[in-house]
């Protein structure tokens, strides 16, 4: 980064981030999700037809959290979050928490949090550790059915595209981790980032995805090696 001493960073991630600590990706070879087809757990007509399934769904993936933990791509982001001299984001398509667990705190969960649950009657936002199913009442209105996961499913519109798009807009390295560029718009965001002038566009994945193309450099490698080894690298450089 010849010349920018403090450079504004936007950090994508996606499921492979997560994927090493054992949370399953989204896109498995047999095109199911954890053993569901994806319309049937995440979009709001599934919600409406067979609120039990979806409800199932998520508690499952919310009770898996306790079985898993940080790995060595979430600690080096928290560090490169801690020591970067310019503005720092992470933004998150990852509705786990394992970025908070090793300390993230500029981090946006654009796609919803399963530690989370909302009222679709009174709006209300609650933190949920446990299971959930129709019959649990709101605890804001005492209103039961109305408690959904508060998780972008597909035709929603994601969290924090505003905040986003403004930090795009200076936005001088960006770099993408673990996701396979299929899911819109953070899908769209590597290209908004070469339009807004990113000079540095840093892509890791284990393989080649649909937006490798708009990356100026693309490490081929697991998140847990490769992420590391790019956070000392970056921090390296500035020094
Ligand atoms: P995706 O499953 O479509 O793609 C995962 C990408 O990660 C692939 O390109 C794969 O090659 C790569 N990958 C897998 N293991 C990796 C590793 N160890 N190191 C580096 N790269 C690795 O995921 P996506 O692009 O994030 O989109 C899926 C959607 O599903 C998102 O909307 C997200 O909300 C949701 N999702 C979230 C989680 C989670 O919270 N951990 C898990 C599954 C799905």
């Amino acid at each position: 980064m010849a010349g920018l001493t403090h450079p504004n960073l936007v950090v994508l991630t996606g499921a492979g981030l997560s994927a090493e600590s054992g949370v399953p990706t989204f896109r498995g070879s047999d095109g199911l999700w954890e053993g569901y087809r994806v319309e049937e757990v995440a979009s709001p007509g599934a919600f409406k037809q067979t609120p039990e399934l979806v409800h199932r769904f998520y508690n499952m993936r919310r009770a898996s959290l306790k079985e898993v933990q940080p790995n060595a791509a979430h600690h080096a982001l928290v560090r490169l979050e801690k020591e970067w001299p310019g503005s720092f984001l992470h933004v998150t398509q990852n509705v786990d928490d394992l970025n908070e667990r090793a300390g993230a705190k500029k981090l946006l969960h654009m796609h919803g949090e399963l530690k989370k649950v909302r009222c679709t009657g009174c709006r209300a936002v609650f933190t949920w550790e446990e299971d959930l199913d129709k019959y649990t009442p709101c605890p804001e209105c005492r209103v039961t059915g109305t408690l959904r996961p508060d998780i972008v499913w597909f035709g929603e519109m994601p969290y924090y595209i505003e905040e986003i798009t403004r930090a795009l807009e200076t936005v001088d390295i960006f770099i993408c981790i673990g996701t396979s560029g299929v899911v819109y718009p953070a899908a769209g965001f590597a290209r908004l980032a070469v339009e807004k002038g990113a000079s540095r566009l840093i892509e890791i994945n284990l393989e080649a995805t649909e937006i490798t193309s708009h990356f100026t450099e693309q490490r081929h490698g697991a998140a847990s090696v490769e992420v590391p080894r790019l956070v000392g690298q970056l921090l390296s450089e500035l020094a």
